[in-house]
Parts: C-alpha cells; sequence; structure tokens
C-alpha cells in the first residue's frame, strides 16, 4: 500500500491562495509521489470526501466557510530537459513553479514559452485553462501532458489533440474531477526566435529580434506595470490575475456591443473599441476595456476590496476582507457591463466551497 503524508487539520486556505481568502480545509495534505498522490485520493475515495487538487492558489476562489474535503496540494518537483533532433523537450513536474521553468527555458535558449513569464501558478495547472498570454498559449508547444486518470488511478500520456485545447479552456477544465497533471512536456525551439505577436511587445524593441531573455524581461516588466506579478510589497497584486475571461461573441452580438458603446458615448467609432477576429470566425472583447468603460474605474475600493489600481480585470483583497466581499463586487462590475453592453462576463478563476456557483 503507498504511504500516506501526514494530513493537517485546521489549514487556513487563505495562506495558500494569491487572494489571501478563504475559509479552513477539513483536510490538508502535501504529496510529492505519484504514490503519495494516489494514496490521498484513495483515503478521500474511502471517506467519501471531495477532494480539491491545490497548485499556487493563484486562480482559485475560495468560500468564507472554507471546503469540507481534503485538500491535496501538489508538490511534485522536477525539471528534465531531453535533445530530440533540432527540437528540445523540456518536462516539468506538476508542482514546480511555472515562472522558474520559463526562466528555465530562456537561460537555456529555448524559445516557445518567453511571453509566458512572470504568470503566477504552478506547471501544471497550465494546461488546464490552456494559459497563455502576449500571443503565446502553453498547447502551441506542448508535446504531451503526463495525467494520472482519477476514475483508475492509472498514468496516461495525452497528446494535445487529446487534451481538446481551446481559448483558455481544455478537456481538464471542463472534467475537473477526472485527471490530475502529473507533467507537461513542450517542443521547445534551441536558438529560436521570440514571439512577439502583441504590439505592446513588439513595440518595446527597435530591432529586429531581440534575446530571448530580452523578451522575458520586458513581459516581466508588462505585468509589474499591471501588477500582474505576485509582490508582497505590491497591494494591488493580490488577486487572482484575471478575474473575468475575454468575452467571445459572433458578429451580431459585437455589432450589438458596438452600437450600445456608440449609443452611450462611450466611443465615437467603432474602430475604438478593441476586438480581435478569432480563427473560428468569432471575435474576442477585452474584458478589462468593457469593465472600465462601463464605469468602474481601476482603483476603485469598496471596504477590504476593490479593483486594482493598475488593470481593471483583477479585484484586490486589501486585507482583511471576506471572500463575500469580493464575489459582491465581482457581481456588481458583472451587472455594470451587461447593462451598458449587454455583455456576460464569466469568471476566470476556479470557485471552491460553494454549494452553487456564486457568480
Ligand atoms: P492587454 O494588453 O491590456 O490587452 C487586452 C486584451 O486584448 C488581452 O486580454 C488580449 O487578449 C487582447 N489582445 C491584445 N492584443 C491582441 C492581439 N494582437 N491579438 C489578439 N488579442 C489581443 O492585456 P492584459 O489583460 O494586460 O494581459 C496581457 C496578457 O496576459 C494577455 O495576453 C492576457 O491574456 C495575458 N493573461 C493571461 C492570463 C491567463 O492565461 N490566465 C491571465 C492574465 C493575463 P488575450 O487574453 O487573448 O491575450
Amino acid at each position: 500500500m503507498d504511504a500516506l503524508p501526514e494530513i493537517v487539520r485546521g489549514v487556513s486556505l487563505s495562506e495558500h491562495t494569491s487572494l489571501g481568502l478563504g475559509g479552513e480545509a477539513e483536510a490538508y495534505i502535501t504529496v510529492r509521489e505519484v504514490a503519495e498522490l494516489k494514496a490521498a485520493l484513495r483515503y478521500a475515495e474511502r471517506r467519501g470526501m471531495p477532494v480539491l487538487l491545490l497548485g499556487g492558489g493563484s486562480n482559485l476562489v475560495v468560500a468564507d466557510g472554507g471546503f469540507a474535503g481534503l485538500v491535496i496540494a501538489l508538490g511534485m518537483r522536477g525539471v528534465e530537459l531531453q535533445r530530440e533532433g533540432d527540437v528540445a523537450l523540456l518536462t516539468a513536474r506538476a508542482g514546480e513553479s511555472w515562472d522558474a521553468v520559463v526562466e528555465y527555458s530562456v537561460g537555456e535558449g529555448l524559445a516557445g514559452l518567453e511571453c509566458l513569464s512572470g504568470i503566477p501558478g504552478l506547471a501544471g495547472a497550465t494546461p488546464v485553462q490552456n494559459v497563455g498570454a502576449y500571443g503565446q498559449e502553453v498547447s502551441q508547444r506542448l508535446r504531451q501532458v503526463d495525467v494520472l486518470d482519477r476514475a483508475n488511478l492509472e498514468r496516461r500520456c495525452m497528446t494535445p489533440e487529446a487534451c481538446e485545447f481551446g481559448y483558455r479552456d481544455s478537456l481538464f477544465k471542463r472534467e475537473p474531477e477526472r485527471f490530475v497533471v502529473l507533467s507537461v512536456t513542450f517542443a521547445l525551439t534551441p536558438g529560436g526566435a521570440p514571439s512577439l505577436r502583441y504590439a505592446p511587445l513588439r513595440d518595446a524593441f527597435t530591432d529586429q529580434t531581440p534575446s530571448l531573455s530580452r523578451v522575458r524581461e520586458q513581459v516581466l516588466r508588462l505585468r509589474r506595470a499591471k501588477s500582474m506579478l505576485l509582490d508582497p510589497s505590491d497591494p494591488n497584486s493580490r488577486s487572482a490575475g484575471s478575474f473575468f475571461t475575454n468575452p467571445i461573441v459572433d458578429r451580431t452580438t459585437l455589432n450589438e456591443v458596438l452600437r450600445r458603446a456608440v449609443e452611450a458615448g462611450v466611443i465615437e467609432s467603432v474602430d475604438e473599441m478593441p476586438h480581435y477576429a478569432l480563427d473560428d470566425g468569432r471575435i474576442k472583447l477585452a474584458a478589462g476595456w468593457l469593465i472600465e468603460r462601463a464605469g468602474v474605474a481601476k482603483g476603485t475600493r469598496r471596504g477590504a476590496v476593490g479593483v486594482s489600481a493598475h488593470h481593471a480585470l483583477a479585484l484586490v483583497h486589501h486585507g482583511g476582507g471576506r471572500t463575500a466581499d469580493l464575489l459582491a463586487l465581482a457581481r456588481d462590475v458583472r451587472a455594470k457591463v451587461r447593462e451598458r453592453f449587454g455583455v456576460e462576463l464569466l469568471p476566470e478563476p476556479v470557485m471552491v466551497g460553494f454549494e452553487r456557483a456564486p457568480l
């Protein structure tokens, strides 16, 4: 029988989330090996306890009442590099810090992850919502995702096709109870050029091809300026990152949003509203833009919570507050965007410990 690590009671999940909010876990365990993970899952199964798989806690909103179940903190560490012809295969176990993985890849001169610098959380969480930034997405470089299938506690290697990636979406997100990501393997390009698809990144360089490390530094600078780097000295960074996903709409809805924006005097002509065509013909709107133009200013404070002073898409906990306060603010933001533009914002973080969806 696999060894079960120590079970700790009374752990406050506020200490394990970037928001610093949330009540206690009924039971809390840290696993460092797959055998320990299996033992923990069996333990929960035997007792009929719900399970929360905890990574970096940077994308979690935990209820004030905490989580009535077993929290399994994923602590499997390790990074491995292999060459396969012209490609470098970089494997990171789930509990590695994501940014440490990106830093390592850039240090090794491997192109493919540089724009994903500074994203908080652990490597194992990145395929779940197909993390992306500045035009790069993990799915573009993933070769394989190793998972534990919770249905039979067997390991499986999944190809990118099997992961069914979409925009900030994957099979793992749609079936949250099914898989535990054990490791991720990326196919990277030794000596490759950095990706400079997004204007804020491209415009920072006058030379044609800056080095990977200069691009990484610039991404970190951009993120820091928006308080999107976790930094204890920056009160605006006590957030769950983007609180809402960018809405994806069809052309009819886009036209309606544009009509409302002009009618409300938010814009004078339609090209003033940021929107981006996706390959499937739908259009992506910028949630942060909609929030600000719906009248929610950056830096808005409501007691212990507020909107980041540097990014309208991040809701911030200033200390001493409750999850209920944050959710009340989120509902208000959502209602304002709905009223002005007729668009329903969807929350991006994972909600934990609620009997029904709180938003
Ligand atoms: P921003 O630069 O203020 O731009 C606002 C939105 O416009 C972004 O969300 C981005 O969509 C979109 N956009 C800008 N230029 C684009 C282009 N050339 N083509 C297509 N879409 C474009 O964005 P931000 O909120 O500060 O975030 C910066 C980057 O970090 C973004 O790429 C954002 O997605 C990323 N980020 C990702 C996560 C996550 O994966 N969970 C969390 C926080 C921030 P996209 O979101 O599709 O890039």
